[in-house]
């Protein structure tokens, strides 16, 4: 059982660079947590003093009951999972895999047991006798995988294992990962997982909750609906989602049917919006709404005038880029939609889905449109 609990942690770089800006986490046993952030966020930084491989400059990291703030990595209970593999090269798959058990001296029969299991487990029997120069990208890093495994961790820790891997390899270990941390789980195993990746498909597809960083601070933690759905800020809003969120910088004016001006256009945004308003929600106000939640209309009464500029045809979708005076927004509609539609003029009306549309304060960046539940 090994919870992963995080207090007030900074970090300050010998070039008295704060990287890492007292953030707190809990990570429950069992969970799949990912980090996810843009480049620079510490997303490494952090994972490596959960790891033990970089010292904490203050606050606090214990997994399961004991701090280990001081503990070595050796005696913290994980095993990490890096990039770039780090398999020895002189040594077969096998070698490779029950290293650190042959370090710590056991028995040759557990030895074989456990390497062989560990081999089932990722199917990578027939590579046992292979020098890791033998092996393809996405073999090695099962091979890396399964090195981790061996040594039954209380959590792994994964520092964007698959970025070296080709898409179609890192769509296929995204998945079997996950069915392992799956297996793990229902098998009574410890199975606690931190997973840091820049790649926000990666940490909606694999993360029972996702802590999305920015400059050494935390954004948001949720689960990947709620992110998608209920982004806390500005930045949570425009990293998670394809295409990236459209946002249009106005003026609220708020009321029970607020409304919101761009330029000199108008758009009602009705009750239902006026309900989860804040009250404190400011004048000066991004307005939110996804690709998917704005469709073009050339007659409805409500919703943003612009000229059509660019399409992308995809095949089962259609991509709309269309400026609304200098903003340019994006709307994604299934090709039959497109096909439909009257743009014999260029000029088309983006209609916003009013349910699912986001107002952010644009000082602060925050969402003050989300309605107080969870
Ligand atoms: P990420 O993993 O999110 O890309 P890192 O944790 O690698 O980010 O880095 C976070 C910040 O700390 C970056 O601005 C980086 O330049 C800085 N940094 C990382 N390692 C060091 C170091 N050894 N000394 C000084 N600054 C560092």
């Amino acid at each position: 059982m090994a919870r992963v609990e995080i207090k007030n942690l900074e970090k300050v770089y010998g070039n008295s660079f704060k990287a890492v800006h007292g953030i707190s986490l809990d990570v429950d046993d069992g969970e799949f947590m990912v980090l996810v952030g843009p480049s620079g966020c510490a997303k490494s930084t952090t994972l490596r003093m959960i790891a033990g491989l970089e010292a904490i400059s203050s606050g606090e990291i214990r997994i399961g009951d004991r701090v280990v703030n001081r503990l070595p990595p050796g005696k913290r209970g994980i095993a990490m999972v890096f990039q770039n593999y780090a398999l020895y090269p002189h040594m077969k798959v096998r070698s490779n895999l029950n290293f650190g058990l042959r370090l710590q001296r056991r028995s040759k029969a557990e030895i074989e047991a456990a390497t062989n299991e560990v081999a089932r487990i990722l199917e990578i029997e027939p590579l046992l006798d292979r020098l890791p120069k033998e092996l393809s990208g996405g073999q090695a890093q099962r091979v890396a995988l399964g090195r981790a495994l061996i040594k039954k961790p209380d959590v792994f820790l994964f520092d964007e294992p698959l970025s070296n891997l080709d898409a179609k390899l890192r769509a296929s270990m995204r998945v079997r990962i996950t069915d392992l941390h799956k297996r793990l789980k229902a098998e009574g195993n410890s199975s606690t997982v931190v997973y840091v990746t820049h790649d926000q498909v990666e940490a909606m597809t694999m993360g029972d909750r996702i802590c999305v960083m920015k400059e050494g601070r935390i954004m948001q933690v949720a689960d990947p609906k709620t992110l998608y759905e209920r982004p806390a800020n500005l930045f949570v809003a425009g990293f998670i989602g394809m295409p990236e969120m459209n946002f249009l910088e106005g003026e609220l004016i708020a009321g029970p049917s607020p409304k919101f001006m761009v330029g000199d256009q108008c758009v009602e945004l009705g009750e239902a919006v006026g309900a989860r308003l804040r009250p404190d929600a400011p004048a000066a106000a991004t307005l939110g709404v996804r690709p998917q939640h704005v469709r073009p209309d050339t007659v409805a009464p409500n919703g943003f005038d612009g000229v059509l500029s660019t399409v992308e045809f995809l095949g089962h979708e259609v991509v709309l880029h269309v400026d609304v005076g200098p903003t340019r927004l994006v709307s994604v509609l299934p090709s039959a939609d497109y096909d439909r539609l009257d743009r014999g003029s260029g000029r088309l009306r983006l209609v916003p889905d009013l349910d699912a549309l986001h107002i952010f304060n644009r000082e602060t960046g925050e969402n003050v449109s989300l309605p107080d539940r969870h």
